[in-house]
């Protein structure tokens, strides 16, 4: 999202911190529900005694006898009752009686920028992805030299970090909406040799922002689509959606912004930057109310929206509501639901309390509340009717954006989608395997079958039932790896 970021006044910085957290987190990397386990040397071949899994095709979960895991790939999935003995020197994991997932995936989030505008970089925040069972993040705007570092140290600690998959700069026209994350391309033939670029820097998904132009767009789906490389986007002024759609790009970010291009042609539009300037503000707040309203009368079953959805399902383009980032931050952040969310107690007190002073410098206006619930439920409404047509979801959250807490963010999304009345299994299925193809790693990522990479979370409870028990984790294991990370230290203070 990050249209209504803004940064805040730097505050002071905590030098030397890093190491001590690393420390910390090595120390609670949990051996529980290990068993032969030689200290202190390293262990190649993990098995997790079944169990149940979760199948990512069919959508449901199966008994399993082990889950092999050599280095970091899964090698051997058994069928129940397998007695094989555990192979010398193996470590054991006891899964009986509990329900293995893939590692989940967070199709949207930005690693560098907001952070650092509050003096926090992606290591204060990696372990509190791990812990939630995220072990996969899409970062889908942010300067690259920086995301390169932290996904160079998520590479070189898997059990501090989820792996990271790079994504390029906000693509923007000029000038851009966020100078500090952005780059404004304008000349149609500077965009093969710039993406070209990115690609060989480690870039897997372009994302193209609220004042890309078509041409632009154009000429950067052919290019990254040259290289293999994922374009996504969040469009409002200068590119349509079923432009973009007609013209290959692969995804759509924010649900949000779909809505948007679904008002009638007559109805009131929030205008870009530069008409803004000057205009009073009482004036835009009238705006506001206005698009509210004719938001909310939507008609999902008319023309405009039955033609977006045949066409994302016609070109197979996949949609990534982050619902989260609605709810907690655009419509809702004066809601108690929002603001004495249980879930905030898990986020260092710097970066709550940078989203507390962009909530007070950005206050909403408190008589539009029932409003902005409506259009909440509206897009919900929205991500429900997607689903139902066949349209392919991502799940992602633009976490650290605010209110929306690493790690736990994804849960909120996930109970979200379920609240909205998409059944947990295609749930788990958006978090997982389509995530996974939205990284051009389907055959690596989200699932738990022989030859992918050894990401799985085991839970106590079955998340079909109730999708909450994606929140009971047992155990996280990354690369193969088994670790429990701890959170940074809590309330940490310059
Ligand atoms: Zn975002």
């Amino acid at each position: 999202m990050m249209m209504a970021w803004r940064p805040s006044a730097p505050s002071r910085v905590s030098p030397g911190s890093s190491n001590r957290r690393i420390a910390g987190a090595v120390r609670v990397c949990l051996s529980i529900l290990l068993t032969s386990v030689a200290l202190g040397v390293p262990q190649e071949t993990l098995v997790v005694r079944g169990g149940q899994r979760f199948d990512t095709t069919a959508g449901t979960f199966r008994s399993f006898g082990s889950i092999v895991v050599e280095g970091d790939r899964i090698v051997r999935v058994t069928e129940p009752g397998d007695t094989t003995p555990l192979p010398p020197g193996a470590r054991e994991l006891d899964a009986r009686g509990r329900f293995v997932i893939p590692g989940l995936i967070d199709a949207h989030v930005h690693l560098v920028h907001i952070l650092k505008s509050l003096q926090l970089t992606a290591e204060d925040v990696f372990p509190l992805f791990l812990r939630q069972g995220v072990t996969t993040l899409r970062d889908v705007g942010d300067e690259r030299s920086e995301q390169k570092r932290v996904a160079r140290f998520a590479e070189d600690h898997p059990t501090l970090a989820p792996r990271v998959v790079l994504g390029s700069p906000l693509i923007d026209g000029n000038p851009p909406y966020h100078p500090f994350v952005s780059v404004p391309l304008t000349q149609v033939e500077a965009v093969p040799a710039w993406v070209d670029a990115g690609v060989d820097d480690g870039v897997r998904t372009f994302k193209l922002y609220v004042g890309t132009t078509r041409e632009i767009g154009q000429a950067v789906i052919a290019a990254a689509h040259r290289r293999g490389a994922w374009v996504t986007a969040h469009l409002a002024w200068s590119y349509r959606p079923l432009e973009a759609i007609e013209d290959g790009i692969d995804s759509l970010e924010h649900m949000g912004a779909l809505f948007d291009f679904l008002l009638p042609p007559d109805a009131p539009r929030w205008p870009p930057p530069a008409e803004r300037r000057g205009v009073p503000a009482e004036e835009l707040a009238a705006l506001q109310r206005r698009i509210l309203e004719a938001k909310s009368r939507v008609d999902f079953s008319g023309e405009a929206t039955t033609t977006l959805i045949e066409a994302l399902v016609r070109r197979r383009v996949r949609v990534d509501p982050t619902l989260v980032v609605y709810r907690n931050w655009m419509l809702l952040r004066d809601q108690p639901e929002v603001l004495e969310h249980a879930d905030l107690s898990s986020v260092p007190e710097r970066l709550l309390e940078g989203w507390r002073r962009s909530a007070r410098a950005l206050p909403l206006d408190p008589t539009t509340v029932a409003l902005r619930q409506r259009e909440f439920l509206r897009l919900q409404e929205l991500t429900a009717l997607l689903h139902r047509s066949g349209v392919e979801l991502l799940l992602g959250t633009d976490t650290p954006v605010q209110f929306c807490p690493p790690g736990l963010a994804l849960h909120q999304e996930m109970e979200l989608w379920v609240q909205a009345g998409i059944p947990p299994a295609a749930v788990l299925q958006a978090a997982t395997r389509n995530n996974a193809r939205s990284l051009g790693q389907a055959d690596r990522l989200g699932g738990l079958e022989p030859g992918m990479t050894a990401d799985l979370v085991v839970l106590e409870a079955d998340p079909l039932l109730d999708i909450r028990a994606a929140r009971r984790i047992a155990v996280v294991v990354r690369s193969g790896q088994v670790c429990t990370p701890a959170s940074p230290e809590p309330g940490r203070q310059p």
